[in-house]
């Protein structure tokens, strides 16, 4: 699948004209007006960055993403799938596609042909390296199965520059694809990229200075007064508590600096250090920077969203956009900006049941050993046999190639059992039954389960089942590093502001539910960009509030 439309791509490099792109050409030939398309392309990714974040602290920002909210801002942004988590979120953001067409269908998955013993893939890997696995891998964007905005802007101007730079290589990669001019993210102790590439000049210093930064020991930040009030400790079941941090660090921690707002300055400070070396948005022909901020991701899971660190946060992130639209200011550069996330998130039941949320629980006792006893009951096997794969008790659950096609339909049947038998399990789906359905059409918010699950759903990469958590329900148990998440088909995990901005255009809100899949048909437009009719799950969101329209 890949290959053609690779191969496509080639054919269009050849025949588009430097100069004039194809749906621009047209419509001179009309005689029609052609809008200018901006010079830059900016898509920022704040991963983690929910909706209900960005409305609790839409009204205190005044940086950034103040700017932002001038410019057209829908609160109500949808990734509309089940399997809300990172690696299938960044996939949507700049292809228009659904994961059931981008193949991502979550950060791991499970491939029983792969030689590795745990059979566990990774979603931005090539797993066919020898001696590699799931944690010891190969990047790759060979998993992505779809073009991306940036393969759709180099066909239309062959001059275009693309670059993709993040915390975390699954959002660089899913947002840049395989053919950006440059894709960067933070691989441990220096920037890291994509096989056979070679490392420029400002990469190297600027690898050197973060892991300087690493390893001196940090204070951390003052709390500022607008976050007192979120400075509560909550403590948890093995004695850590979280809540009332402020990012403070030893020497050498690089989990700290990564669950830190230094973490995202790192990655716009090198998003700056790239316009300069490339040129980018120097001349007529537009380029692309795709920025993944991954620290609220990280501070979210380490800490929740309701306490002193994600208020400090929010303040931070507000402060470095501010920092870095500034820089582009000062460039004269005409760029249009998108910010939107990879998914929400939900805060830790146990700060949930202190403010008023007294439903928010984990998964009690529904767990994989759970999963395991079902398959081995219903097929009179022993739990030995490792009959079962999964990346925790919920989401793709895959059965052992061991296991004749009646012994997998037992299993099936009896893991369907489980919805009805834990209240932490909200839906099982089995493949047959989400190959079955229907792609959902319809306002987005009313999906049902199963039509959120059918767009997580590739053949061939999806487990046998998929098993949902019940409302209010959090997957995995608390420990330092990870407290809280997202993952779930609830709308607290799918729904995620999306925000455009371009200098002097003339801002306005729609309340009214689109999707992140609107984003790339949106940029498309506005870059006169060709893509062939088909391609986008989305549709264009028209950016300008009077009776004429970008979308055309
Ligand atoms: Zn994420």
């Amino acid at each position: 699948m890949k290959k053609g439309w690779a191969k496509g791509l080639a054919l269009g490099l050849g025949l588009a004209s430097a100069a004039v792109p194809v749906m621009a050409q047209d419509k001179v030939d009309k005689g029609e007006p052609v809008a200018k398309p901006p010079q830059l392309i900016v898509m920022i990714s704040v991963d983690q960055f929910s909706s209900h974040l960005f409305s609790q602290y839409r009204g205190r920002y005044t940086g950034g993403l103040k700017r932002l909210q001038q410019g057209a801002v829908f609160p109500a942004g949808f990734q509309s799938h089940a399997a809300t988590e990172t690696c299938p979120g960044h996939s949507t953001i700049l292809t228009g596609a659904r994961p059931s067409r981008t193949g991502i269908i979550a950060n791991n998955w499970f491939d029983l042909s792969v030689e590795r013993e745990d059979k566990r893939v990774y979603c931005a890997e090539d797993p066919g390296v020898d001696g590699s696995n799931s944690r010891d891998y190969t990047p790759s964007a060979d998993t992505l199965l779809v073009p991306t905005f940036g393969d759709y802007l180099k066909q239309t101007y062959p001059d275009a520059k693309t670059v993709a730079v993040a915390g975390k290589d699954r959002a660089a990669i899913m947002m840049g694809g395989a053919h950006a001019d440059q894709s960067w993210w933070w691989g441990g102790d220096a920037f890291a990229t994509l096989g056979g590439r070679s490392t420029p000049t400002v990469v190297q210093t600027l690898s050197a200075r973060r892991a300087a930064d690493v390893a001196q020991a940090s204070p951390g930040y003052d709390v500022p007064e607008s976050c007192s009030d979120s400075a509560i400790p909550v403590a948890l079941e093995d004695g850590f508590t979280v809540g009332a941090g402020n990012f403070a660090r030893k020497a050498g921690d690089v989990r700290a600096w990564r669950s830190s707002p230094d973490f995202d300055k790192a990655v716009l400070k090198l998003a700056e250090a790239f316009v300069d070396d490339m040129d980018l948005g120097k001349d007529s022909t537009p380029d692309l920077l795709a920025i993944g901020l991954s620290a609220t991701d990280y501070i979210g899971h380490a800490f929740g969203s309701q306490g002193a660190e994600m208020c400090i946060q929010m303040e931070q992130l507000d402060a470095e956009l501010d920092s870095f639209f500034t820089f582009l200011d000062e460039r004269e550069i005409d760029y249009v900006v998108g910010l939107t996330a990879d998914h929400g998130g939900h805060d830790l039941p146990e700060r949930g049941r202190m403010q008023a949320a007294p439903q928010d629980t984990r998964l009690g006792a529904f767990s994989e050993k759970v999963i395991a006893e079902t398959v081995a009951w219903a097929t009179g096997r022993s739990m030995q046999e490792g009959l079962v794969y999964s990346d925790g008790a919920v989401g793709d659950i895959y059965l052992d190639r061991q296991l004749s096609p009646e012994e997998k339909e037992k299993a099936i049947t009896a893991l369907k059992g489980l919805a009805d038998a834990y209240p932490a399990v909200a839906a099982v789906y089995s493949a047959a039954e989400l190959s079955a359905a229907p792609l959902p059409a319809g306002p987005i918010e009313e999906w049902s389960l199963m039509d959120r699950a059918r767009t997580s759903f590739y053949p061939g990469r999806s487990g046998d089942v998929v098993i949902l958590a019940a409302h209010s329900v959090t997957p995995g148990n608390p420990g330092p590093g990870y407290v809280a998440g997202h993952g779930t088909p609830w709308d607290y995990d799918r729904k995620v502001p999306i925000l455009f901005w371009r200098k002097g255009m003339r801002g306005f809100e729609q309340y009214e539910a689109v999707e992140t899949v609107d984003i790339a048909p949106t940029l498309a437009a506005i870059t006169n960009v060709s893509v062939p009719e088909g391609s986008f799950d989305g549709r264009c969101l028209d950016l300008d509030p009077s009776v004429a329209t970008t979308c055309e």
